[in-house]
C-alpha cells in the first residue's frame, strides 16, 4: 500500500521546525517550517502521540505530546480509516503510539 509515505524533510529552517529538524529543547511551538507546510498541504499529516514529554518543558499538544514521527497518507485513506471524522487536504490527525505503528505495519 503506498498511500502512507514517510520521509524526511529537508529544510533551511530545520533548527526551528519540530517536525524535520531536532526537536528544539525550547518553549517553541509546533507550527511547520515553510517545506513541511508544503508537505502537510499534499495530504493528512498523521502524528504519533505519547502521554509523557519526551523532553523537559515540551509543549503539549491537544493534550498529549508528539514524539516527533509522523507520516502523511492521503485524504481517501484517512477517510476510509476514519469515517467519523471529516478530512480535507492540510488535516492533522494526532494518534496514540499504538494505533500509528498499527498503521506503519499495515503499510
Ligand atoms: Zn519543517
Amino acid at each position: 500500500m503506498k498511500d502512507l509515505n514517510f520521509f524526511a524533510v529537508e529544510s533551511e529552517d530545520k533548527d526551528n521546525c519540530f517536525w524535520c529538524g531536532a526537536i528544539p529543547e525550547t518553549e517553541d511551538d509546533y507550527t511547520p517550517c515553510k517545506n513541511c507546510e508544503k508537505t502537510i498541504n499534499t495530504g493528512v499529516m498523521i502524528i504519533e502521540m505519547d502521554e509523557e514529554p519526551q523532553f523537559e518543558g515540551q509543549p503539549e499538544m491537544d493534550g498529549g505530546y508528539p514524539t516527533g514521527r509522523w507520516g502523511m497518507m492521503t485524504v481517501e485513506m484517512a477517510r476510509f480509516l476514519f469515517p467519523e471524522k471529516p478530512f480535507m487536504e492540510g488535516t492533522i490527525l494526532p494518534i496514540s503510539q499504538v494505533m500509528f505503528q498499527m498503521i506503519v505495519d499495515k503499510m
